[in-house]
């Protein structure tokens, strides 16, 4: 049945019978557990509608394959204003949330693999062009959450896929039948895993000769049998297993990675999207990587925004917003945050289209807006910190503030500005704390560093990308050098 409202995706969460283990135990129900029904709940903003005059337009769009009106996360990109909706929904998410709402990823992944199962069939007479539309309709009539699993555990980062001791280290292929291949392998902090229906599978990295079995691309039910899932841990996770709302922070929204294993998981002909095509993976990683690198030009941002809003806050709870210092912070985290996001813009907009007749973004823009992602958070969270002071890391717990012998002390020692609730500076200082060093820094710091690959990856992109010959060039001209 089609989801269609925040409701209807949190009950279809309860219907899955997966495999999760979450802090070593078996977990059947992951939408009610509360160390994870944050995260399902920012997935579920992807379904609300919202009361953002732009939302419908950023949330829905009509899709290509049939003319009927569906989620952006499911869409494949047809133009530069694709593109450019798509930052733009991404930055109302995060400003939502305060957190990664997990449901791009599998966005990211359709609109790589469109192009390039177009490709590969041009290049091998393969027929997975078709095969992923017809899934990729599916999945659009359904509203379902398709997690877009990519990074494998890779080993010894020495060693290629084939000559790993275990070759279980990436995922492949170990049999094949007439009716589907069967895979084995894990991938590694997969964003959003608990929360999708689906798990959409690419290689990790571009494959050679003689590496067939990895370079496998394939879409699979979360409940199909052999896979299994460990909750990954963040900062201060155990939190919301206290009931105390205020000391998390962000008590309605979170993030949620999580160690996806496939231990000889059958997957049928008819969801196989690449099997043995060495020549197409890295196209898919490449393709997946651009389109990754420009969602954070848009969510990182929203999520910024917050907390330029929670510092600013903070200085006026504390009567210091208009030192001349602190407002020139202020300033600064802005032109942070808006540098990251010109850069989700100008790589939309520079997008153009391919031989499939979708969308994909300028990938050097691509690149430089996500290495620009890998700084500016943590700049921003320096300054936070700084405004905010070290109350985001001193503050006593709920329980003391709810407890009468002490509360009064806490009411007086704790107030900052004499018209301001001393309870909601606290929020705001535990807010801080969630998103600079709490379970929140998961999203906006590490994930900002790590996701999408490390700096290093949109290094090695930059320095491929980059025309040195033509700026040698005119460097010439100018110069008057024969
Ligand atoms: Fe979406 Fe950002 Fe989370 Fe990636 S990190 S899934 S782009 S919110
Ligand atoms: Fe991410």
């Amino acid at each position: 049945m089609k989801i269609s409202d925040p409701e209807g995706y949190l009950e279809s969460l309860r219907g899955l019978k997966r495999d999760v283990f979450v802090l070593g135990e078996r977990c059947d129900n992951t939408v009610d557990h509360p160390l994870l029904r944050p995260s399902a709940n920012a997935v579920a903003e992807s379904y609300n509608v919202g009361d953002e005059p732009e939302a419908p337009q950023l949330l829905f769009v009509k899709s290509h394959l049939t003319g009927k009106e569906i989620s952006r996360f499911t869409h494949i990109h047809q133009s530069v204003e694709d593109l450019v909706d798509k930052v733009l929904m991404q930055r109302m998410l995060g400003r939502r949330t305060g957190t990664c709402f997990q449901r791009c990823v599998g966005m990211d992944g359709f609109n790589a693999l469109y192009s390039v199962t177009y490709e590969c069939d041009q290049a091998h007479g393969t027929p997975y062009h078709n095969r992923f539309k017809d899934y990729l309709e599916w999945v659009q009539d359904m509203n379902i959450v398709v997690e877009g699993a990519m990074t494998d555990v890779k080993g010894d980062r020495g060693l290629r896929p084939g000559d790993q001791p275990d070759p279980d280290m990436f995922v492949h292929v170990v049999d094949r039948t007439p009716m589907g291949i069967v895979v084995r392998g894990a991938k590694a902090h997969q964003t959003g895993a608990l929360n999708s229906h689906e798990i959409l599978v690419m290689p990790t990295m571009s494959m050679r000769e003689g590496e067939e079995d990895y370079a496998v691309s394939f879409a699979i039910p979360a409940d199909s049998q052999g896979i299994t899932f460990v909750l990954g841990r963040q900062p201060s996770d155990t939190r919301k297993l206290e009931g105390s709302p205020l000391d998390v922070g962000n008590p309605g929204y979170g993030s949620q990675e999580a160690l996806v294993i496939f231990d000889d998981v059958f997957v049928p002909n008819e969801r196989v999207f690449m099997c043995g095509e060495t020549d197409q993976s890295g196209k898919v990683v490449e393709r997946f990587a651009s389109f990754h690198r420009q969602s954070y030009g848009g969510c990182k941002v929203g999520v910024g925004d917050v907390l330029i809003g929670a510092a600013q806050l903070a200085a006026e709870y504390q009567g210091v917003q208009t030192a001349s210092h602190v407002r020139d912070k202020i300033t600064e985290m802005v032109h942070l945050n808006e540098t990251m996001f010109c850069c989700g813009i100008a790589c939309s907009s520079r997008g153009c289209e391919t031989a499939a007749g979708n969308y994909e973004v300028d990938s050097l823009l691509a690149n430089i807006c996500k290495l620009n992602v890998t700084r500016f958070p943590f700049e921003i969270t320096r300054l936070a910190q700084d405004i905010a002071g070290g109350l985001i890391v001193t503050t006593p717990s709920q329980k003391d503030f709810d407890n009468p012998e002490i509360a009064p002390y806490l009411e007086k020692y704790l107030k900052g500005r004499k018209d301001v609730p001393t309870l909601d500076r606290i929020k705001i200082m535990r807010f801080i704390e969630n998103l600079t060093v709490g379970c929140g820094a998961a999203a906006y710091l590490t994930e900002s560093m790590h996701g999408a690959g490390s700096p290093q990856a949109q290094r090695i992109a930059i320095s491929r990308l980059v025309d040195l010959n033509e700026k040698k060039e005119l460097a010439k001209r100018i110069s008057r050098i024969s």
